[in-house]
């Protein structure tokens, strides 16, 4: 049983991390980002309503993510714990999880920052490609798939997020420095705080992560 926060920068490789926690400590792994973009392939309202924000960088209206995430905590899948990756991303959406999981009953177990160089999130996210079957991540000059746009893990078909282009990246990077950075002290205040360092290689940085949360099983 375990409820986890990542926080991290775009591209700081929480979402790949996030899918090793999951399968590892069978729990499962909620991207607010995932299901958004969900959402605008469907064409639904709240996908329109998004697509804007996102494709700018920008972060969509505290008041519709909260009401996304809460009621995708509160399904049965979670009542055995689960992973949030990519949210909360402001303190308001951090003070509405915590209500949530008061009125629960429960606590988060950690909130695990992920440390990466300002420069290497730029290179890093404006070179991924991710599948859009299975969502795993490669990058072009660092993490290449055996097949050129093919996925190595399902045969997906790779693409390149519309906000993974440079000018988005870097505002989305700046949205992170003034809003989400802010979590830090809120996670530390709370005593949940713990941070890796995410240059590292994505297996030595779920070691980290296992060293912090205990080996999984157990
Ligand atoms: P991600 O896949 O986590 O990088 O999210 C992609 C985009 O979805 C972000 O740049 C935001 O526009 C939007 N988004 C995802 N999660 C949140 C959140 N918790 N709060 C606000 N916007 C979000």
């Amino acid at each position: 049983m375990m409820r986890l926060v990542m926080l991290g920068a775009p591209g700081s490789g929480k979402g790949t991390q996030a899918v090793k926690i999951g399968e590892a400590y069978g729990i499962p792994a909620i991207s607010t980002g995932d299901i958004l973009r969900a959402h605008m392939e469907e064409g639904t309202e709240l996908g329109e309503r998004a697509k804007t924000y996102m494709e700018t960088g920008d972060l969509v209206p505290d008041d519709l993510i909260i009401e996304i995430a809460l009621e995708r905590i509160s399904r049965k899948d979670c009542v055995k714990g689960f992973l949030l990756d990519g949210f909360p991303r402001t303190v308001e959406q951090a003070e509405a999880l915590d209500c949530k999981l008061a009125r629960m009953d429960v606590r988060l177990d950690k909130a695990i920052n992920i440390a990466v160089d300002s420069e290497a999130l730029v290179c890093r996210t404006t070179g991924r490609r991710v599948c859009r079957d299975c969502g795993a991540s490669f990058h072009i000059k660092t993490m290449p798939p055996a097949v050129k746009g093919v996925c190595d893990e399902c045969g997906g078909e790779l693409f390149h997020r519309a906000d993974d282009y440079e000018e988005t990246v870097r505002n989305r990077i700046e949205v992170y420095h003034g809003q989400t950075e802010l979590l830090i002290g809120h996670y530390k205040a709370e005593g949940l705080y713990a941070s890796v360092d995410g240059m590292k290689t994505p297996d030595e940085v779920f070691e980290e992560i296992q060293g912090i949360l205990g080996p999984p099983g157990k």
